[in-house]
């Protein structure tokens, strides 16, 4: 038996299904998940020694690979200090001016502990600044488990076959209406049937969690006529492509302004943060400024903002990082591309810049239906297959790979040579 596997069995006993987020489960909830030791720049390390090319890097955050050396040095300083005061610190106003100071649609900036209480905070300040009640969402975006989003969400929610989350009461989705990914007609139809009672449309500008699928050109325009023509405000949940596919996330890659928007893990660097924000009028309404109450006893914690603010001063000051993960995204996607159309695979491959995914599905994956229709067990043989040769990516069709600055082109050709084994 596998150190992994005594941990797991172990485990089962204590934490419901043996992990304490369902995403880190393996396909057979009865498998064992490899139980991670370490890890540094694009490689991690199993408690049994296995070596591995990750292509997780904790859902997003480590984008400049794993622990890296200026990050932990900032974390170790300022445990010097104290992990937490519950109070007003220097380091979260440095990092709210940093932030605001360079994305131009966020004016102001609330942090929070975790992507699903920005979304959680962000629709309640949506509706608290529109004094309406209906929120708009779209079939296979995840934008975190607060239960009014659990509706056709995406992610884990997806990967069980799960529709809806037991435990959400029918009034917690009664205002949620669901619209098709990439189908502005679907959108408008809600919004003229609401008659203009909509908060909000909330979007992951590149759906990531049902797999990757990229906006239609105009689909993101679309949103934001419609949302302005409506009175709803427009939500970007750039908890994945915040800061990934460029500084001003998916916002400043396609060049659409939404109202407000979420972050996620990445501006922690790995430490437990997320953050929302926008434009001023809108952002004063949360309390103490405002009516909307939102409140967190860690919120801004001074590690988390150590950590995260060399990160993202990062990434400010070498944007060409920007570029090269949009390289190593052509080589590594456009590979296997090339791979599939050479030997008559029929899938598909869904990328943008550094986010990407292989679709175990014949026809192009455009929106939640076409997604499923891909083939779950074909791509669990296929992740068997990558993991047991030392490339580590998520155990579900439904997520994205995410390619960090600290993957080689030695790395990505190990890959693709890999794949180019496996689809012999
Ligand atoms: N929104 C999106 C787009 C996400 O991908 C996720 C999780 N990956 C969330 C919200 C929820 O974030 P968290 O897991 O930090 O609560």
């Amino acid at each position: 038996m596998t150190k992994s596997e005594e941990l797991f069995q172990r485990a089962v006993k204590r934490i419901p299904g043996g992990v304490n987020s369902p995403v880190r489960a393996y396909g057979s909830v009865t498998e064992a998940p490899r139980f991670i030791q370490g890890a540094v720049g694009c490689k991690i390390f199993d408690v049994d020694g296995n070596e591995y090319i990750d292509y997780i890097d904790s859902w997003g955050p480590m984008i400049l690979g794993h622990n890296n050396e200026q990050i932990k040095e900032a974390v170790i300083r300022a445990s010097e200090n104290g992990l937490s005061f519950g109070c007003a610190t220097e380091k979260e106003v440095e990092m709210a001016e940093f932030i605001c100071e360079r994305i131009p649609h966020v004016e102001m900036i609330r942090m929070v502990n975790s992507g699903t209480e920005a979304v959680m905070s962000a629709l309640r300040v949506a509706r608290g600044y529109t004094g309406k009640s209906k929120i708009i969402k779209f079939a296979g975006c995840y934008h975190g488990h607060t239960d009014a989003m659990l509706v056709s969400a995406g992610s884990g929610v997806m990967t069980s076959g799960v529709p809806d989350s037991a435990g959400v009461p029918k009034g917690c989705t009664q205002d949620t209406m669901i619209a098709v990914y990439n189908d502005l007609n679907s959108v408008e139809q809600l919004l003229v049937e609401s008659k203009d009672q909509v908060a909000a449309v909330i979007v992951e500008p590149v759906g990531a969690n049902m797999g990757v699928v990229p906006p239609k050109e105009g689909f993101l325009q679309g949103l934001r006529d419609l949302c302005d023509k409506h009175g709803a405000l427009l939500i970007f949940d750039e908890v994945i492509t915040g800061f990934r596919l460029s500084f001003a996330g998916a916002a400043g890659y396609f060049g659409i302004t939404p109202d407000l928007v979420t972050y996620g893990k990445i501006i922690g660097a790995g430490m437990p943060v997320g953050a929302y924000g926008g434009r001023k009028e809108i952002m004063e309404m949360v309390a103490p400024a405002g009516p909307v109450y939102q409140a967190g006893t860690l919120s801004g914690n001074p590690i988390a903002m150590a950590a995260g603010l060399v990160q993202l001063k990062i990434l400010w000051d070498d944007q060409d990082i920007y570029k090269r993960l949009h390289q190593k995204g052509e080589l590594l996607f456009d590979g296997i591309r090339n791979i599939f159309r050479e030997k008559n695979v029929p899938y598909q491959v869904n990328s943008v810049s550094s986010l990407g995914c292989i679709f175990f599905a014949k026809e192009p994956v455009t929106d939640y239906a076409s997604a499923k229709a891909s083939d779950t067990k074909a791509f669990s043989d296929y992740f068997q297959y990558m993991l047991n040769h030392g490339v580590h990516m998520a155990p579900s069709q439904f997520e994205a790979m995410f390619l960090s600055d600290a993957h080689t082109e030695t790395d990505i050709q190990e890959t693709l040579q890999l794949l180019q084994q496996y689809f012999a």
